[in-house]
Order: C-alpha cells, then structure tokens, then sequence
C-alpha cells in the first residue's frame, strides 16, 4: 500500500480516475526492451537473461545525460534553473553545477528547485511538477514535507525516469539496473538514499585491463588530467581531444581508446565534444553500486503526492495569474507553480511547448548544453563462459586482501569492441552476471541495433574475457 495518490491518465482521463490514497502500487512494469523468448544467442554463448536500454530513443529523454560541450559555460546551467516569473522552475540533473548528468545532480536540483518555489509560493497554492524522475521525487518530498498539495504528472507508466531498476528475481539475482545507479562517493546525496531505505550496495574496484594478447598494463588518468589541466590555460575552451593531442597524447593507443570510452560511457560524451573547461569525470579508483530496487527510494519520495503517471505535458501556458498545463491526453489543467524536471533531451526536441516562449537565457541554455549517449546492457550466463580474472594466489597474501584484489571493473584494450567498459557483479552475486556500459557515438551505435545484434556485439566485445576467445 501506498500513501502516494496515483491517478491514471491516458485513455482514462487524467483526473477522471482516482484510485485513493490506498492504491496498492501497480505491477512493476516489464521492460519493453526485455529480450522476447526465444532468447537471442550468440553462437556458442547464449546468456541466460539479458536486457539492454534504449535511452537514445527514448522520446522521454532523448539520451541519456547531459554533458558540457566544448565551449560552453557552466553558467548555462544556471540560466536553465532561474525560475520563469516565479511561476516556472526548472530541476533535472541539467540545472546542477556541481556534478550535471548524475543521479546526485537530479536529486540535488530538486531540493533546489523545492526551496525555490516555497520562497514565492502562498499556502493553499496548487503546485504541479512534470516528471517523476529523481529530480521531481526530491522537489515533492521537501514540497509536501513543507505542507503543499502536489500533482505530479509523469509521462510514461513507470515512476524513476532515467533510473530504473527491472526486479525479476526469477532472472536477475539483484536488480538489473537499466539507467543510473553508481557513484563514487560515499558522502553522495545517492548514498544517503540508500542508507534511509536500508538499500545495500558494493563496490567496484580494481580495474583489469585486457587485449586479445593478454593483461595489459593499467592505463594512467594523469595523461588526461594533465591535458585537461592544460587545455584550461588556454584563452578559449579546447575540446578534451584536442587538449590530448597539443599534450602529445595518442589518441589511437588502444590503452587511451579504453579509457577514453570509459569516460564516455559515464559521461555520454566523446573527447572531441566534450570542453576541456568544465570536462567531464575521469573514471574514480573505486564505484558503489547499489544492489537493490531504485525505484524504491522514488517511491519513497513521492509520498503524499498525487501522482498521474502516462500523463505526459504537452504545453505549460502560464501569465501573471497562473499557469494552464496541457495534457497529451486532451485536458488542460490550472496550476500556481510548476516544477518542470523533464530531461534537457526532451527539450532541446521541442517536446513541451512553453506559451509564452521562455526567456533568452532559457533557450539559449537549451540550445548550448549537450545531451549525451549512454546505453547499458545485463547478462546473466547459467555457466560462466569468463577465463579467470583473479590473480594467483601469493603464499603470503590474506584471504580478505585476495578477495579486494578481485577486478570487478574490466576495460577491453585493442580490436574493435563496441562495448569497452564491463564490470563483473559474480563476486558479489554468486552468479555470472556481467554489466556491460556504453556511451558517445558508440552508445548511439549500440542503440541501432536489434536485440540479436546487440548480444553479438556485446559478447564479441567481451573476447578478450571469455574462456575460449
Ligand atoms: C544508461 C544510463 C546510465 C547512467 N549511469 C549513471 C550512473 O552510473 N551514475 C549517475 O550518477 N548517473 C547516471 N546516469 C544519469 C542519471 O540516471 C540521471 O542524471 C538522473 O537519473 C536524471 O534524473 P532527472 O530526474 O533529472 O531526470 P529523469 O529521471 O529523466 O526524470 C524526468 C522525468 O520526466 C518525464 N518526462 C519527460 N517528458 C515528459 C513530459 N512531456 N511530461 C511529463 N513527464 C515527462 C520522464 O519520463 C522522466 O520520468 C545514467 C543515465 C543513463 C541513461
């Protein structure tokens, strides 16, 4: 049961139908993007479950996160979270200035987006926030924690937006985690989350990095962040590959193609548009992963919401009096404020009509900033097709330093892999379970193809890891 109102929208209208405060949560939504039965296989291998996102087609997001390309300023961050005439506040992880395109930059700006409105709104006033992703869950729960009726209209039939989470304990021994879920710092507004709701999680660390040759050396950040450190001496912003190459770095060197894939597969950018200024996060020495449902910690924060879910908004018409939302659905509906979390994807595509057009600032932070590609992909193998990755064992060495020195993070160095950055949850799920992460122009790539073609590209980018290359 759940205190959360959720109303249905489409087809039953969107206020049409409430169904109390008493409404059990509905089913967790199956994935589309679940591989049908049969299972596709790739030659010899075949997983015994896998499931892949589709972000960069998602018209809910269109991509995956935002990302600072070369030549802007953060500060069009800033011009995209100013509220519109006290009436319009944007949050999503595009407004953030601290960390953009991550989970703790969504829940962050909605906190901000929350204070910002209880600065100008009356008691009594109707607030509607468009989105349930992170974003919109944090701005409702301070929203309603401060005493405020809240409507949330969220466009597909799921809450969590870009973080979701598909629970199917039949396939999956730990949620498999379709959208965003690490982060690297136990300090992390994510962390706190997970500690409220009892939510565990793990590690992952020691990176191995392998070519079809063998283990290969691990490859340094420094070279990146030294040129980053140059390139932010230059007069005018310098794209991260070009800050690379004037530092003398081989952009071809299969060890700086991996690790520059990581980056983008955490980022959404690749070198050559992402700014040297404000550049993107190299990858840390250590990531949590939480190994639970998500989805709970949106839950959670919605409480107390009315939340109408395929209710996408079409257009937010407001003036000095107020604010009309339209609905996909036909309906229009009167609100005082409106927190509007949508994605900077669905944006930049025109998805939401603004009557009147926002501001200059507004538009112009919308038309700068750049929405990344990132795509992931689960396997779940009944027998580990995997050669070994632990190291052999040193006489002296302690079993729970053994167990650290375990790489769970594997980089695929050389040879045409699409999908260069895996990470390996079997320690921790007793299962063969192999992540795989993707982004940039790869991840656009990656998302073309059809489930078939995805699991052979996958498993052929995993060569240098399997038993039998
Ligand atoms: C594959 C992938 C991997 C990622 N990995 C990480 C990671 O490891 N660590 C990390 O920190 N971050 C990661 N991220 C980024 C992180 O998931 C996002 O930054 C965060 O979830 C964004 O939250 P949000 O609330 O700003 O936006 P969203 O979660 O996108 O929420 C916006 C909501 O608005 C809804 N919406 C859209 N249009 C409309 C409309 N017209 N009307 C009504 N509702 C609408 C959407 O359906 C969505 O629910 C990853 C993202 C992806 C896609």
């Amino acid at each position: 049961m759940t205190r959360r109102t959720l109303l249905i929208g489409a087809g039953a209208g969107v206020l049409g139908v409430i169904l109390s405060s008493c409404t059990p949560e509905p089913a967790p939504t199956p994935t589309p993007s679940r591989t049908p039965t049969p299972k596709p296989t790739a030659g010899a291998i075949t997983p015994a479950a896998f499931v892949r996102s589709a972000w960069t087609s998602d018209p809910f997001s269109r991509g995956a996160a935002s990302y600072t390309p070369v030549g802007t300023q953060q500060s069009a961050r800033e011009a995209l979270a100013a509220p519109v005439d006290d009436r319009l506040f944007f949050a999503g992880e595009a407004t953030d200035t601290e960390a953009p395109g991550t989970v703790d930059a969504a829940l962050r700006s909605g906190d901000r987006a929350a204070d910002d409105v209880q600065r100008v709104a009356g008691d009594g006033e109707r607030i509607a926030v468009i989105g349930a992703g992170l974003a919109g869950a944090a701005a409702v729960s301070r929203l309603v924690a401060a005493g405020h009726e809240v409507t949330v209209f969220e466009a597909r039939d799921r809450v969590g937006g870009r973080v979701q989470s598909v629970v199917d304990e039949e396939q999956w021994p730990v949620p498999a985690q379709l959208g965003g879920w690490l982060f690297a710092s136990a300090d992390s507004e994510m962390a706190a989350q997970l500690t409220r709701l009892d939510i565990r999680s793990t590690t992952l660390g020691t990176p191995l990095w392998r070519s079809a040759e063998g283990d290969v050396e691990p490859v340094s950040t420094e070279p990146v962040q030294a040129a980053i450190t140059a390139g932010q001496q230059q007069p005018t912003d310098v794209a991260l590959a070009d800050a690379l190459s004037e530092s003398g770095v081989d952009l071809e060197d299969p060890g700086i193609v991996a690790l520059l894939a990581a980056v983008a597969a955490s980022s959404g950018s690749d070198a050559d548009e992402a700014s040297t200024w404000f550049p993107p996060a190299l990858p840390p020495t250590e990531l949590i992963a939480p190994l639970g449902d998500l989805g709970a910690i949106v839950d959670d924060l919605l409480e107390g919401a009315k939340v109408s879910l395929a209710s996408p908004v079409s257009r937010v018409a407001y003036d000095d009096a107020g604010l009309s939302l339209r609905i996909a659905t036909g309906e229009s509906l009167s609100f005082d404020r409106v927190v509007i979390t949508v994605p900077l994807g669905v944006l930049q595509g025109k998805g939401l009509e603004f009557a009147p057009a926002l501001p200059f600032a507004q538009r112009g932070a919308i038309a700068e900033l750049g929405m990344g590609r990132i795509e992931t992909v689960w396997m779940r193998f009944d027998e580990s097709p995997f050669a070994a990755t632990a190291p052999e064992e040193p006489a002296a060495t302690a079993p729970e330093e053994l167990d650290a020195a375990v790489p769970t993070v594997w980089h695929v160095v050389g040879g045409d892999a699409l999908i260069r950055t895996w990470f390996d949850l079997s320690a921790e799920t007793g299962e063969s379970v192999v992540v795989g992460i993707v982004g940039g122009d790869a991840a656009g790539e990656f998302a073309e193809l059809d489930d078939q073609k995805a699991l052979e590209a996958a498993i052929a980018s995993l060569a240098p890891f399997l038993a039998t290359p």
